[in-house]
């Protein structure tokens, strides 16, 4: 007699840049009838759309509209055969094999696999305010991340969540529209923060003539970078007239951005100061990291929990450092897809190894970009077209 074994669950969280990878490949397969997933696929995501951050200021600056930097979760799902769980992860209890959601309400699912892909948050530790971290933070609050991380200062807007960003900054734009000298601040030391902070003078400098753009960002400028690609960025940010603050925010409030020895008059800041975990790491049961990371092994799988699989900025690898950024998670991410199915099937996974080099491309603004690759260094009108060409090779991938 056969026996027909039940179809397993495999619960994707997250829409990032490895997930949508997955679902592509999903739809390909299906399209070609090539592979074929003996599984019930769902997707947990916060939106129906995604914001692709590579192309987030170039939409700042202009050279996009929203539904270029955007991509349609929702009609991926439904190519790929996949359910959309229209929701927000909030726990995941790794023991018993479940998570919990809200939306409209709190709701369990159950998986058999569990792959986490939903990124992290903006760290904003550097807030004197963010739940009195400073004051009471000893060796054994490092854990808990997610609940030091809550801050209560509204006036400062972190560049994590993307979707709650990009509305953000249509209101600093009114904002600066309407007033008559308009000044705002960018926290930040790293590539992200440099690419915002030119965008964002692009940007004011068409609306309001009378505005100042700051780059607050301590002493640590561009530390994963050479020193010549660090002098090249320097020059661009002294080419767009961009002040630069070389010591750390540590508060804003009444329109006073406090540094180090300063205290700056400032409309808006903006926080991109790096990541860490989501709230809801610090209580799971799976095994985290440093800054509230799931800790994976080379196969992107957890390290306590081997159904439980993890790619992206949530994770951290404990075998080698791999930097947090959207070219880890794509290519971190074609390899768990790999590993999943392989463990569906109860076959060998592979293992991710980084390539020793990899090519960042930094946008100046205005259709202007750096780019570094090891020690070799490139910039010009057309290392922006190159990005923009691989920008748009990721993001219009399934349009056809
Ligand atoms: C302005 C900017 C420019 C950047 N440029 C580059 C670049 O050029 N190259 C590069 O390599 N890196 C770049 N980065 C870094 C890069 O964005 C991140 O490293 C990358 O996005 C991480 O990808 P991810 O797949 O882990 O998750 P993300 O891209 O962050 O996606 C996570 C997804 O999960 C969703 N999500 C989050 N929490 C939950 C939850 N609880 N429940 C359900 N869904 C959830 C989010 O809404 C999001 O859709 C840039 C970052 C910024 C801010």
């Amino acid at each position: 007699m056969t026996k027909f074994l039940p179809k397993k669950t495999l619960l994707l969280a997250g829409a990032g840049h490895a997930h949508i990878g997955m679902l592509r490949r999903l739809s390909a397969a299906r399209l070609k009838a090539s592979e074929t997933i003996d599984a019930d696929i769902h997707l947990i995501s916060e939106q129906p759309q995604t914001i692709y951050s590579g192309m987030l200021p170039g939409w700042m600056a202009g050279h996009y509209q929203l539904h270029d930097i955007s991509i349609d979760i929702k009609s991926l799902c439904v190519r790929a055969g996949v359910r959309l769980i229209q929701q927000s992860l909030v726990q995941v209890n790794a023991a018993s094999n479940k998570v919990v959601t809200t939306g409209d309400e709190q709701t369990d699912f159950n998986y058999d696999v569990l792959s986490l892909n939903t990124g992290a948050d903006t760290d904003m530790r550097w807030l004197r305010d963010h739940n009195g971290y400073n004051e009471h933070k000893s060796d054994s609050d490092d854990r808990d991340v997610g609940a030091v991380n809550t801050y209560a200062n509204t006036d400062v807007i972190a560049i994590r969540p993307l979707s709650t960003f990009i509305i953000q900054w249509q209101q600093i734009l009114k904002a600066a529209q309407q007033s008559e000298k308009y000044q705002l601040a960018i926290i930040g030391a790293g590539a992200a923060a440099i690419e915002l902070v030119m965008a964002a003078q692009v940007a004011l400098r068409n609306i309001n003539r009378n505005h100042q753009v700051t780059l607050v960002c301590g002493q640590n400028l561009l530390s994963g970078f050479n020193s010549g690609f660090r002098q090249r960025v320097i020059k661009q940010l002294d080419r767009h007239d961009i002040t630069i603050v070389r010591e750390r925010a540590t508060d804003y409030r009444d329109g006073k951005l406090s540094t180090t020895h300063k205290s700056l008059p400032i409309n808006a800041v903006i926080a991109a100061t790096g990541v860490i975990g989501s709230a809801w790491t610090a209580s799971t049961d799976l095994e985290i990291e440093g800054d509230g990371f799931v800790a994976v092994n080379d196969k992107q799988q957890s390290v306590s929990h081997s159904n439980v699989f993890a790619v992206g900025d949530v994770a951290t690898r404990i075998d080698k450092y791999v930097a947090h950024s959207g070219v880890h998670s794509v290519h971190g991410g074609a390899i768990e897809a790999d590993n999943l199915l392989a463990y569906l099937k109860e076959s060998v996974m592979k293992s991710y190894q980084p390539k020793s080099r990899t090519l960042y491309l930094l946008s100046c603004g205005d259709k202007y970009a750096i780019g570094s690759w090891g020690n070799l260094n490139l910039q010009g009108r057309w290392v922006w077209h190159l990005k923009k060409y691989i920008d748009k090779r990721f993001i219009e991938a399934d349009k056809g």
